[in-house]
């Protein structure tokens, strides 16, 4: 297996005097040279504002800007370019979702249903539009691995389920939810499925189409691309029945001084001067990842988890959550020492140049339902070795020693 690290800058970066080992990719990952390029080109040669232009570099920019729109089109294999929103990211997708859709569709009464799995992104805003329209939130339950159990799901839908919202991958513990299956049962009962697919889009090659998904949101940063850049995608037939989330420029046909109307799908979402750049680095970082290829990323990931895995849970006092099969698991290894707080082996693996992450990862109800205050967690991604994964257990079972 060959490593990359050569592809991405940061990587040189020495911590407390030592090789990085960075293995937080789920929180963000690191960016290859080909999509900092991307930002330098865009600002050096293209930079201007988008769709007003009627001269050449605004309709350079544009056009950049729109075909990083096809390239997350292709990405996803959505039917319609008109239906690939630019966001913030994950976090503001889901926002949009909950209030322009919840909003303007929820009833007192009826019901969303959502996992004990979420990230609060996918959480927090349920809980504000349950309360501003009546609904109600339920909570599907989790099998031993992780994922939603579809028993239970299927019991709780019924025709007051409005919205189903779920993560495609848990960011805590790696397990793949069926979406397919959670969208079949939802549409039985009228429910629409809104997917949080921020730890899945970095590494299964997503079709929206197949899944069957209404809404899908996915975050730049996680998958090789800049910051401040994610996707919405809604079926047209839902984003056409959403007000907008925002007013303003760059979303309108027409202003008088009471009355305005707008611009048709995509636009009628992007108010204001998007983040042209953000789209463009992430139109760069999709290319990367194609050109690598989802085949040989999950290839070497799971040779990875497994490794981890392996070599981790022969330390004494380890608990690794989530599936015990490693092939089962997708990008993230969360685990704990017995008797060590998690902040303080994340301290201790800081020392040793690794960097992963601890604490409730934005999932505290998942944290309660595991019956645990937090967890440290490894990411990997494409840039990561066998290498990586040895510090990783060297400095574990250094830690282990230093607090007996
Ligand atoms: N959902 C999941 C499963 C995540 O892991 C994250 C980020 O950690 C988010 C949502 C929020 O993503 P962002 O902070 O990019 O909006």
């Amino acid at each position: 297996m060959k490593s990359n690290r050569e592809e991405f800058p940061i990587l040189q970066e020495k911590i407390n005097g030592q090789p990085m080992v960075y293995l937080d990719s789920a929180a963000t990952s690191q960016k290859p040279k080909a999509v900092l390029e991307s930002l330098k080109a865009y600002y050096e040669q293209d930079n201007a504002n988008v769709h007003r232009g009627l001269y050449t570099l605004s309709m350079r920019a544009t056009d950049a800007y729109e075909a990083a729109r096809d390239k997350v089109k292709g990405f996803l294999n959505a039917a319609e370019r008109e239906t690939i929103l630019f966001t913030r990211g994950t976090t503001e997708s889901l926002n949009w979702v909950a209030q322009s859709y919840g909003g303007s569709h929820l009833q007192p009464g009826d019901e969303i249903v959502l996992t004990y799995a979420e990230h609060h992104s996918n959480l927090v805003p349920w809980q504000i539009v349950a309360k501003q329209t009546g609904a109600k939130l339920r909570y599907a339950d989790l099998t031993e691995k992780g994922q939603v159990d579809l028993v239970k799901l299927a019991e709780l839908l019924n025709e007051k389920t409005k919205i189903v919202a779920i993560n495609h991958v848990s960011n805590v513990l790696g397990t793949v939810n069926p979406i397919q299956e959670v969208t079949a049962l939802a549409h039985e009962v009228g429910a629409v499925v809104v997917v949080d697919g921020a730890q899945a889009a970095p590494h299964i090659p997503l079709d929206v189409q197949a899944l069957d998904a209404d809404f899908y949101a996915f975050s730049g940063h996680k998958m090789l691309g800049p910051t401040g850049i994610g996707v919405l995608y809604g079926k047209r037939e839902l984003l056409e029945e959403m007000p907008p989330a925002q007013y303003g420029g760059e979303m309108i046909e027409a202003v008088g001084l009471y009355e305005s109307t707008f611009q048709p799908l995509p636009e009628l979402f992007e108010a204001g001067t998007p983040n042209i750049a953000g789209a463009i680095g992430l139109g760069a970082a999709i290319d990367y990842l194609q050109d690598y290829g989802f085949d040989r990323l999950q290839k070497e990931m799971g040779t990875l988890i497994e490794a981890a895995q392996k070599g981790l849970s022969k330390i004494e006092g380890l608990t690794i959550y989530g599936p015990t099969n490693p092939a089962e698991r997708v990008g993230v290894l969360s685990f704990n020492l017995t008797g060590v707080h998690p902040h303080d082996l994340s301290t201790v693996l800081d020392q040793y140049g690794v960097e992963v992450r601890a604490g409730h990862h934005c999932a505290q109800p998942l944290m309660q339902y595991l019956d645990v205050s937090a967890t440290v967690r490894a990411s990997f991604y494409l840039y990561n070795d066998m290498e990586d994964v040895q510090r990783l257990i060297a400095a574990v079972q250094a830690a282990k020693e230093f607090f007996n």
